[in-house]
């Protein structure tokens, strides 16, 4: 379905919990965020209802995300549900990684085609300072099972001056090892560290660095692609992205919609708005929902306000909306 700006919606994410085993210092503050109540997060059953309407709309492609998904028991299964419902062609996974090892397989069998997999940093220490406690050799582990059973990578790394910017070169050169996706992202306040205009690394800058060390090369976007602009070193195996929500917007391109683990549909990532779903999940069949989601479709907004509205009282945490 096209919203009112003509931009075809095919792509909805799902936020199947808002819990997480890390706690990045760019997504959280330290103590972490205050967690719904159990009672609040929605059934899987509701998200496949969900899906359900979302894909007489037109949508094509599901992400399961977080929090972090791979805590929330059950969501391999969930995510067959998913594989398995008439309309959908892709169901994609966000995750930190740390609990890959041991399910990798399962992912792949229950239908999963690609994994995101965020990694700030190469470096044990700096990943751990950045993540407040993670654990980079597990990540590898579970990286090399899903390597091993066929799973597609991407790896997201969010760049952050004087955190992780220094890594930016390390993380293309994977592409030249590994047939994966190495996508850099910039960094966005949402939390609004005191810090965060210092912390901000342009898309421009990025490439850039990466211009002035490689032989990059712009390759096409694809259908169900998201926001990130690719690249290729030459002859490498893998390929580059670089993602701008900040200092080049891509919201003219957006194709998105997102529910929460609450059950509230959100037509932009940046936006306060947000529909309650669950008096529709509380009514027979599809209809209401297919209505509300009709209408949280034509609502989205033509772009962000995210480089103007930073005002503390809307900072939000990722973990809460699902990144
Ligand atoms: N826990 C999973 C993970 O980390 O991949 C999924 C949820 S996380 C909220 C989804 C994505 O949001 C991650 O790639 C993370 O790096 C990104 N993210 C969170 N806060 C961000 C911020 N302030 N700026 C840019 N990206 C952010
Ligand atoms: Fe957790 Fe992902 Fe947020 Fe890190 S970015 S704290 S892993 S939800």
């Amino acid at each position: 379905m096209n919203d009112s700006q003509g931009r075809t919606i095919n792509y909805l994410r799902l936020s199947v919990t808002d819990r997480c085993n890390l706690r990045c210092q760019y997504c959280m503050p330290s103590d972490g965020i205050d967690q719904v109540s159990c009672k609040d997060i929605l059934r899987f059953e509701d998200f496949l209802r969900i899906v359900e309407a979302a894909t007489t709309l037109g949508v094509r492609k599901v992400r399961i995300t977080g929090g972090e998904p791979l805590v929330r028991k059950g969501v391999i299964g969930f995510i067959q549900q998913v594989a398995q419902t008439a309309g959908i062609d892709e169901v994609t996974l966000t995750t930190n990684g740390l609990l890959l090892c041991g399910q990798a397989h399962a992912l792949k069998s229950a239908g999963a085609q690609r994994l995101n997999v965020s990694i700030d940093s190469l470096q044990e220490e700096n990943y751990k300072a950045i993540t407040r406690g993670g654990d980079l050799a597990k990540v590898f582990r579970g990286l090399a099972e899903a390597e091993a059973v066929g799973l597609k990578i991407k790896l997201n790394m969010v760049v952050m001056r004087g955190v992780n910017d220094h890594e930016i070169i390390p993380f293309a050169s994977l592409s030249q090892e590994k047939d994966w996706s190495i996508r850099f992202i910039e960094y966005m306040p949402t939390i609004r560290e005191p810090d965060w205009k210092e912390k901000i690394v342009t898309s421009r800058d990025i490439l850039t660095q990466l211009q002035n060390r490689f032989d990059l090369q712009p390759l096409s976007s694809g259908r169900l692609s998201g926001p990130a602009k690719p690249y290729r070193i030459a002859g490498a195996p893998g390929t580059i992205g670089i993602i701008s929500p900040m200092s080049d917007h891509f919201c003219g391109s957006c194709n998105r919609i997102r529910i929460t683990s609450t059950g509230f549909a959100k037509s932009c990532l940046l936006d306060q708005g947000a529909v309650d779903l669950r008096p529709d999940l509380a009514a027979p069949g599809i209809e209401c929902m297919q209505k509300t989601l009709q209408r949280v479709i034509q609502s989205k907004p033509p772009r962000h306000q995210l480089d103007k509205d930073l005002d503390p009282s809307t900072a939000f945490s990722m973990a809460k909306i699902g990144g």
